[in-house]
């Protein structure tokens, strides 16, 4: 079993992307600038919000953060979104999901200028997506195709179960890793909490992407020897002998899945640390005006 070493190749990619921003400054005098949008107080937000803000300042970004009370209203929200996006020296918008229940989460993701739209859930990225055009890529997927690449990890024909169907991971990544290009030419199968004989389909990948939300899904009988294996989940249990009195699993029950993998990402120290490099990634290219003029 070899380990995909998020913290590796995320510190790695994030050298490239430090230096490509100290150009973009250089060049027109302005460092790209991320803007993030938190409503609320949820733990788990506050913490990936916080990450991304500290890492844009890392490679040399620009980051701001709009900070609401759960009670912000909906118009409020989009009224926000609107000024920022004809902010011209903002390249970058994310609003943190989830959102308060009287917040409509498509109507924020539509509102969101979709030149700006780093995060890739705007309907018109998720289209250009499907039609193999420039986009920005949702970042958790966009980061577990740079890992394969990063580690020249054989795609195609081979068989990939990709479990979970969400907007934001498993739909997109069923959608890239299908596509003719490398990472891609996977035989991709969608798998779901309605999928029948899911243990017999994810024996049969190759490549499993588990992106359910539930800590040890993914079992070692589930799984063939030799696959590939990408832990997306991040599963915050609390616990008294942590400093942040959290631990974090993934859906992979990594201690017996591990020995029977080719190749397996860790949880924490996987994916998530990949996701911030998509969203650098994309952040970068839309300061540089590489995807929409
Ligand atoms: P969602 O809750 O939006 O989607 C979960 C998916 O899992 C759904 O499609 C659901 O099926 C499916 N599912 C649930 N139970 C089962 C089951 N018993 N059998 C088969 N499928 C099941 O989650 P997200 O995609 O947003 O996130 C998934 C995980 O990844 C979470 O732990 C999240 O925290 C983590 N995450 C990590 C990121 C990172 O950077 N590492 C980024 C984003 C998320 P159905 O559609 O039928 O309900």
């Amino acid at each position: 079993m070899q380990l995909l070493d998020g913290k590796f190749v995320a510190e790695k990619l994030k050298l490239e992307i430090a230096e490509e921003a100290a150009s973009v400054l250089a060049v027109s005098g302005r460092k790209p600038h991320l803007v993030a949008i938190l409503v609320g107080h949820d733990g788990g937000s506050e913490t990936y919000v916080a990450s991304k803000m500290k890492n844009c300042e890392k490679v040399g970004f620009k980051s701001s953060l709009v900070r609401y009370e759960e009670t912000v209203t909906e118009a409020e929200l989009l009224n926000k979104i609107d000024e920022i996006n004809q902010d011209p020296g903002v390249d970058g918008l994310i609003v943190q999901l989830p959102l308060p229940k009287h917040i409509d989460p498509e109507k924020v993701t539509e509102k969101i200028d979709y030149r700006k739209d780093v995060d890739g859930f705007h309907p018109v990225n998720l289209g250009r997506m499907m039609r193999n055009l420039p986009c920005f890529i949702p970042a958790t997927p966009y980061g577990i195709l740079l890992m394969l690449e990063e580690y020249k990890i054989e795609t195609a024909g081979k068989h990939c179960v990709v479990v979970g169907r969400s907007n934001i991971v498993g739909s997109p990544m069923s959608i890239l890793l299908a596509r003719n290009a490398y990472p891609g030419n996977c035989t991709v199968t969608l798998t779901h909490s309605r999928t029948a004989n899911l243990s017999e389909m994810v024996r049969s990948a190759d490549i499993i992407v588990a992106a359910i939300g539930r800590k040890n899904f993914i079992t070692a009988d589930m799984v063939k020897d030799g696959a590939v294996i990408i832990d997306v989940g991040i599963n915050r249990e609390v616990s008294e002998s942590t400093r942040s009195g959290y631990k974090l699993y993934g859906d992979v029950d990594f201690d017996h899945v591990a020995p029977k993998a080719s190749w397996i990402t860790p949880v924490p120290g996987g994916v998530g640390l990949m996701t911030i490099v998509g969203l650098l990634r994309n952040t970068l290219a839309s300061a540089k005006k590489e995807i929409y003029k």
